[in-house]
């Protein structure tokens, strides 16, 4: 499909029946698969030849929207995992392993400062947090002989930093190590990191590319343009036998499809968070609408900011699509279509007229998600970070009066007219 627009991507990607096979990505509700003779079996499991054996490994269902997604960001090989948090962690640890450092911006989604912070540190990879506004000055500072990996995201959730993809691929790259972009609030009709020199994209499906809030599931795309040999000691795991394969290296053997394969045959097959055929079936139907739901997000959120910010009850509005937004010029580099739908606000008399506010909404609910087609909102200070003091939220970079809105695809004068009434009652 590489002669395509995005747009048709986004529907003939992934699934190409041949004569007499169903029109619609079926669901291979089937954790097995069926071979004639035991020797045909033994190849698949060398990956001598390619093929189906058991659906931990791999199914046609999740196989045909994986390549789906690869082929919207432009990548080499892509896989589904359970979620985002399976995608960001086994996006890592293929090439981390005890001993190796990482370098992730401080401005990440909660569950990957988590991930990153204290559970990958268990298992022996240390991570240093670096500021997303970092010089690349600063960013070398914080290589160490060690580092695998540089990771960041490129619109981060909630602070909405827009990353500068290109410095921070140049950071990478003069270290020899690759950048990983979670590339979930964009997506890729709005950015893509390959362009910009990103090695590897994750992303959480749970949020626009499902878009309707049904299922949790990740995927990993791999650019395939990263040289792993170029530092054959740096990634031994990509470049040295794997004696769980009789000693394939997955550099040799597969070329540009190395990162992936390894990730899928080594650690999917090892901690099996694999996404449902059902799921994968259901975040198709998602994907086949994403260029047309993203842009009437980015559209939505353009008014409602500019209601905000015009609202004299309002005291500031965080969204780089505004014109005075600090992230407002890379936006325009790296997202010229628009950035996402998530928007954070706060309102004067702050914490208290915050929350009074929120239950007086009526259209738009206060749920614990974004990014789908239903505006919703969220007070960290009295939800996911309801045990902190005003004081330990500044520093955390929650401020205590935020309100994250993500805004939905209903008709944005409806959901202009639900802030509307709630501002009146404040
Ligand atoms: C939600 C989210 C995740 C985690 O994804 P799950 O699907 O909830 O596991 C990771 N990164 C970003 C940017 C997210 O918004």
């Amino acid at each position: 499909m590489s002669g395509y627009q995005i747009e048709t991507k986004c529907i003939q990607s992934g699934w190409h029946p041949k004569r007499g096979e169903p029109r619609v990505l079926p669901i291979y509700q089937s954790t097995t698969f069926k071979y004639d003779t035991s020797e045909q079996m033994g190849r698949l499991f060398d990956l001598e030849d390619s093929g189906y054996f058991y659906t931990r490994l791999q199914n046609p269902t999740n196989d045909a929207v994986a390549e789906k997604i690869c082929e919207l960001e432009g990548g080499a090989a892509a896989m589904l995992t359970s979620s985002g948090q399976a995608a960001n962690y086994y996006a890592v640890f293929n090439i981390c392993e005890a001993g190796d450092h990482m370098i992730c911006s401080s401005a990440v989604y909660g569950g990957t400062f988590n991930l990153f912070s204290a559970t990958v540190k268990k298992q022996g990879i240390a991570c240093t947090f670096i500021d997303p506004d970092a010089s690349k000055e600063e960013i070398a500072a914080a290589f160490r002989p060690n580092t695998k990996v540089l990771f960041a995201e490129t619109i981060a959730n909630p602070a909405l930093v827009v990353l500068d993809i290109e410095k921070f691929a140049e950071a990478a790259h003069e270290h020899g190590v690759p950048l990983i972009v979670d590339n979930t609030f964009p997506t890729p009709i709005n950015c893509r990191p390959f362009e910009w020199g990103a090695d590897i994209v994750t992303h959480s499906t749970t949020k626009y590319m499902d878009g309707h809030a049904m299922c949790v599931g990740g995927c990993i795309v791999d650019s395939g343009n990263f040289d792993w040999e170029k530092y054959p000691d740096k990634f031994p795991g990509l470049t040295q036998p794997d004696p769980t394969y009789h000693g394939i290296v997955y550099t040799q053997k597969f070329g540009k499809g190395a990162y992936i394969t390894k990730a899928t045959a080594q650690i999917m097959r090892d901690l099996g968070s694999i996404q449902s055929p059902q799921n994968a079936f259901l975040l198709n139907v998602g994907l086949e609408t994403l260029h047309l739901r993203v842009a009437r997000h980015c559209e939505n959120a353009d008014r409602v900011s500019e209601f905000l910010q015009a609202h004299d009850k309002v005291a500031w509005v965080n969204y780089a699509g505004l014109k005075d937004n600090k992230y407002h010029a890379l936006a325009q580099k790296y997202m010229p279509n628009g950035t996402c739908g998530v928007i954070s606000f706060g309102l004067k008399g702050g914490r208290e007229v915050s929350v009074g506010f929120m239950d007086k909404l009526k259209l738009i609910a206060i749920v614990t998600h974004v990014a789908d087609a239903r505006t919703c909102v969220l007070h960290p200070a009295s939800h996911t970070h309801r045990q902190m003091t005003d004081e330990q939220l500044l520093e955390a970079g929650v401020a205590p009066d935020l309100i994250r809105l993500s805004v939905g695809i209903e008709n944005a004068d409806d959901i202009i007219a639900d802030l509307a009434q709630a501002l009146d009652t404040i």
